[in-house]
């Protein structure tokens, strides 16, 4: 079981005030908070061993070097991944689906499909359409559900013999709700097309086993799951990735040079071309590392508790209506009838809760409901009921200021 006291502790910030008020941070879907073992881990980096790696014979290169891949066969037994160089490490998530996106449109042509669910983030709607439209190939919407679902029967219709590729979240960022991406991809394949699944917003709360999914490329950023910013994975199968061309040119891609034809270097420094985020890398292992010591199964129990309080509280509030109601991870998207969610938010701010306002990167969404934004509370395993009672009782005393 988890003892939230001691979890809280790992968590300097959530000691900090803001306007004179505790910290109540519940905009963790957009970037979770840092546990003390990750900010050690950065200032051990520059502290004691900063290096640029894989081009040093110095023993400072050698240590961040080995800290570096040591990280990456971390983020491949998390994930189970067949190969760690199976494992590119980015700049994340919207650098992953970038190489991937912009890898396919070499490969694709006139007259090829490709698939994407209408509850992407923009991330992952812009590089599909520039391919799309490079290439003359054609872009279909598997289209959402009321409750925050896919229709999986039009998905079923979309698919046929030209569709060459799938693109579709794991979670969605602005509802929570979960899609069946085990079902996704067993359709996929069975048209010949290549699956790939944007699990930023699923990897705070999941932990996805790669080759039972069998997916053939799975993203995800380390700012969300405890980690650093400016950092992510891609994962491809290894077949997959040595078909697509690299990314970028640079240092650290290639294997020989001449100026007549270059050689590119072998997984997974194809695609990681320039110095990386060496200490971003080496601790997003350190984040895994603290997730798993507490359990995704105990981060799950946890956060679906709190899940069910927060909808039971705030659905008690007359006017209130929450989006997404399928099976979900601990996201709570809200509005209340009349108001704005922009100045809910600020109220709430005021008050030192932090939570998302807006379309969330998520305009089609929202186009769907037919409303500019939402109030998006996105509770960690690290929040409490009591900050769930703090927001609702804030959120009461915005809807009185406000109507
Ligand atoms: C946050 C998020 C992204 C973008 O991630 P970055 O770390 O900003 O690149 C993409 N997709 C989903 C579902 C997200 O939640």
């Amino acid at each position: 079981m988890l003892d939230i006291n001691t979890i809280r502790n790992d968590f300097p910030i959530l000691k900090r005030k803001v306007h004179g008020k505790p910290l109540i941070y519940f905009d963790n879907g957009a970037t979770s908070q840092t546990p003390q073992v990750v900010i050690d881990a950065i200032i051990d980096y520059y502290t004691n061993y900063n290096a640029n790696i894989h081009r040093g014979v110095h023993t400072l290169s050698q240590e961040a070097t080995d800290k570096y891949e040591e990280a990456r066969i971390k983020i491949q037994k998390h994930f189970n991944a067949k190969h760690s160089y199976e494992i590119i490490l980015t700049s994340g998530t919207t650098e992953s689906v970038n190489i991937i996106a912009s890898g396919f449109s070499s490969l694709l042509k006139k007259g090829d499909e490709v698939i994407v669910s209408a509850l992407e983030h923009h991330s992952n709607i812009v590089p599909w359409q520039m391919m799309c439209e490079k290439v003359g190939a054609s872009l279909k919407v598997i289209p959402m559900d009321e409750d925050g679902s896919l229709q999986i029967d039009v998905y079923n219709e979309l698919l046929n013999d030209k569709t060459k590729l799938v693109f579709c979240n794991h979670v969605s960022n602005a509802l929570g709700t979960i899609n069946p991406i085990e079902t996704i991809i067993d359709k996929a394949h069975k048209f010949g097309a290549y699956v790939l699944i944007d699990g930023a917003q699923a990897c705070p709360h999941i932990k996805p086993d790669l080759q039972k999914l069998d997916v053939d490329f799975y993203v995800a950023s380390a700012h969300k799951m405890c980690g650093p910013t400016g950092v992510g994975m891609l994962y491809g199968k290894k077949e997959l990735l040595e078909m697509l061309p690299p990314y970028q040119g640079g240092g650290e891609m290639i294997e020989t040079v001449t100026f007549e034809k270059t050689t590119y270097a072998g997984l997974p420094h194809k695609f990681e071309a320039g110095t990386p985020n060496i200490c971003g890398g080496i601790t997003f292992g350190v984040a895994i590392d603290y997730m798993n010591a507490i359990g995704f199964e105990n981060i799950q129990n946890r956060e679906n508790q709190l899940l069910e309080y927060a909808t039971e509280k705030l659905l008690a509030i007359e006017g209130l209506k929450i989006y997404g109601t399928s099976t979900k991870t601990s996201v709570i998207s809200f509005n209340i009838e009349g108001i704005h969610p922009y100045d809910i938010g600020s109220i709430l701010d005021k008050l030192g809760i932090a939570v998302r306002t807006g379309h969330h990167c998520a305009q089609p969404i929202m186009d769907y409901y037919q409303i500019p934004g939402t109030v998006r509370a996105s509770l960690s395993f690290y929040n409490t009921t009591e900050e769930i009672d703090i927001m609702v009782e804030a959120v009461t005393k915005a809807k009185m200021m406000l109507s």
